[in-house]
This record gives C-alpha cells, structure tokens and sequence, in this order.
C-alpha cells in the first residue's frame, strides 16, 4: 500500500512529487542492489516519529539535556536486542552511518599513524577499509590483503601473515561489500593474536545473515569488534552499529569516541527505528527470511553458470553474486547496467578482481537477493530473473526483446507487492 504523504502533498508539492515518484519505482522495478532492502512500515513509523525533534547527547541515563524518559528507553531497547541478536555484551546503536561507524571505531583503537591490515577495495573491500580517496588514509596506515585466486575466492592467508608480522598492524580487518563467499574467520583472529592486533569484522553487508543464522557469526570465532550498517540485510533504518564481543575497556572507548569524540546529538527517531528493527530480526520469522536469501542467491548462481557467464570465486555462498559481463559477454560493467536499468532491474557496475578497465566503466556488475527475498520471491522466480537478466544483456539493441522482458519484469512487481510487515 502506497504513503499518503497528505501533510507533503498539501504544503509541498515539488517534494511530495518526487516522493511519489520513488514509491512507484520501488513498486515497478526489482532492487538487485545488494546493500538495498526495502524496510516494514513499523521501521518507517518510527523513522518518521515525533522523537526527532529531541536532543539526547550522552547515553541512557547520563544525558546532557532533560526530558529523556522516552528517549532512554528506545535507546536502550536498541542496545538489548543489538547485543542479543549478534551475541555481543556492548552495543553502540548512535552511529549515523556505516562509514561513521567505521572511522569512530578506527578513533577509538589506535593512535594516528597506527597500521590497519584490510582486504582490497578491488578485491571487494570497501572504501572505509583505506582506499586512497578517503580522507582516513591521512590518519592511520592501510596496507590491503588480497584473494589468492579469484576463481575461488580463498585469500592469501599466508601472504597475509606474512604482511601482517612485516607491518605490526594495529587492526586485523575484515569485511567486504563485493565478496560472494565466507571468510575463515580463525585465520584472521589467529593473524590478529600473533601480532597483537584488534580483530574486527565489519559485517555491514551480511549483519541480517549473521543475525539470521544463515552465515557464521565472527563473535563465535574471538573477533573483539564488529562495525555495520543496519539497512541493508539487517533491513532497519539507514544507520551503523558497533557491537563488541566482550571487552568494557573497548566498548568504554568506542562510546567515548562516537560521543563527544565524533558526532553530536544522537538521532533518536532513526534509534527508536533500529530498535523496531532489531526486534523483527529476533523474531523467527527472520531465519528463514536469511536462509532464503541465500537460497535465492544460488538459484541465480545456478542460471548464470549454466549461461556460461564467468561469477568471480566461481559463484556464491552469501547473497551476492559479481559477474564478469565484460569478460564473458563483451558488454561493459555501465552498459550492462544501463540495459538492465532499462527494463525494469536495479543493479550496479562494479570492478573485478585485477580490472583492466576503469572503476566509471569496469567489466563486472554485482547484483543480490535480499530485497526480491522481501518482496516474497523464492527460486522459482530468481532463476527467472537471472534468464530475464541475460536474455536482455544478449539482446541489448533488440527494442521489441527488452520491452517485453520489462512487460514480464513490471507483471512479476504486481504479483509480489512490497510487503507492509513481516511479523
Ligand atoms: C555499506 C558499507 C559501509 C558504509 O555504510 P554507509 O552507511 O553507506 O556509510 C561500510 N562498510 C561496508 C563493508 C559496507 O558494505
């Protein structure tokens, strides 16, 4: 069911248009962005509540400002379920962001000019794990690990190791936004006891499947820290997490850092919204949202390998699946995204291991399941859209082909509404 926006509509009508403009886009088309998720109306109430009009600096019951009965127990209903759903003993539920979250759990580890030991930006780290262009590249020393072969996704642990007793990082880092398989956790936490550095895990990515059983849980495997968004498997509000495992002088310096050390006033609606989201993902119905998503995710994999069309790590065991279109079908990583674009599919170009081309126009795109699987699609219907997906980059010029893939793609939509709730 559509928003109203009668408040909008009434006072505001370049805003309102375009906020009616989303809505039928997000309805029509398929989100195959792997960090998108489309949230309950309970997360978008709560976003959308009368708690942003307040300042909460400080933390549950050591504010700066009064009138916090209300705002103390959202706050510490968010860290309950954060810390139960992720089996941390701290959760810091105030950062803005992913990348917030990062740079305030880099403030809170080391001292500027300390080594971080983080995965490639090209070989599917993200920007915040110490691409050249971020500005934290400045502070602390990134050196990168790398796949050892990207038709099977194994790192180079041993190379790893070997960097990590040359460098002394401070931070042994994984994570990853483009990476398609399960990372052997006891490596890096063994790397990361060798040299005496901090294991953290930045799970923005697959939090909702850590949180959902579906993956492993690095916390299982002794890592002290984990980073993450809450809105993209997680599925709440757009935001960041911290969560530590079991150490009070860690978690101590990551409240410090994040407030008064970074941020201001805590957004207290977008807190209030992590918490409803939090309390979906504890419910079991969750689980099988997770399973499913992976379960989706092989079902495309399977389609794409039968078309010949070369995945990197030669697949997938997550919910993400980066395909080499250049490479294997001659359409560059933007063209296919335009095309796919075009007939009713959202997904994004992305850079392969070692790419020859350029980051504005690589060989690959990346596409997952974890909106469709909301939507209500199971395998039947990803394996559909993984041959709608190929049979439109095959027939890119061909009008007549591509509008009536986009026919099929607009009929699926209808028959799978975005759900209002999933409880
Ligand atoms: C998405 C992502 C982030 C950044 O999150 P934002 O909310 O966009 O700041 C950080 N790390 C990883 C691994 C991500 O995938």
């Amino acid at each position: 069911m559509k928003d109203l926006y009668s408040h909008i509509q009434k006072q505001d009508k370049e805003v309102f248009s375009a906020l009616e403009g989303e809505e039928t886009r997000e309805a029509e088309g398929l989100e195959l962005i792997p960090s998108e998720n489309y949230v309950s109306r309970a997360v978008r109430e709560a976003n959308g509540s009368v708690l942003t009009n307040k300042y909460s600096e400080g933390y549950p019951g050591k504010r700066y400002y009064g009138g916090q009965q209300f705002t103390d127990v959202v706050e510490t209903l968010a860290v309950e379920r954060a810390k139960q759903l992720f089996g941390a003993k701290y959760a810091n539920v105030q950062t803005l962001g992913g990348a917030n979250a990062n740079i305030a759990m880099y403030f809170a580890l080391l001292q500027p000019g300390d080594t971080v030991l983080g995965m490639d930006l090209s070989h599917g780290g993200h920007l915040t794990h110490g691409h050249p262009v971020t500005y934290i590249t400045k502070i602390f020393n990134f050196v990168r690990y790398k796949m050892k072969n990207p038709e099977t996704g194994e790192i180079d642990y041993e190379d790893m190791r070997k960097t990590a007793v040359g460098v002394k990082p401070k931070i042994v880092l994984a994570g990853f936004s483009a990476y398609p398989r399960e990372l052997n956790y006891e490596k890096f936490v063994s790397i990361a006891r060798e040299v005496g550095a901090y294991a953290v895990m930045d799970i923005a990515h697959i939090a909702g499947l850590i949180a959902g059983e579906a993956v492993k849980n690095p916390f299982d495997y002794g890592f002290d820290v984990m980073t993450s968004t809450t809105h993209k498997t997680l599925r709440g509000p757009r935001g960041g997490l911290i969560l530590t495992r079991d150490s009070e002088e860690i978690a101590k310096k990551i409240d410090k850092m994040v407030f008064p050390g970074l941020q201001g006033g805590p957004h207290m609606n977008n807190i209030a919204a992590k918490a409803v989201a939090f309390g979906e993902a504890l419910n079991p119905s969750f689980k099988t949202y997770s399973a499913q998503v992976l379960k989706n995710a092989k079902a495309m994999e399977e389609v794409f390998a039968t078309s010949g069309v070369r995945m990197l790590t030669g697949g997938t065991s997550n919910h993400l699946i980066l395909a080499d279109v250049f490479g294997s079908l001659g359409i560059p990583g933007k063209e296919a995204e335009e095309v796919l674009d075009s007939v009713g599919i959202t997904l994004n170009k992305n850079a392969i291991a070692d790419d020859t081309r350029k980051p504005m126009d690589p060989s690959g795109i990346r596409f997952g399941t974890p909106a469709i699987t909301t939507r209500g699609f199971k395998e039947g219907e990803c394996k559909r859209v993984a041959e709608l997906m190929i049979e439109a980059l095959k027939n890119r010029t061909d009008q007549a082909k591509l509008s009536s893939i986009h026919a099929e793609i607009k009929q699926l939509c209808a028959k799978f509404p975005i759900p209002d709730s999933f409880v």
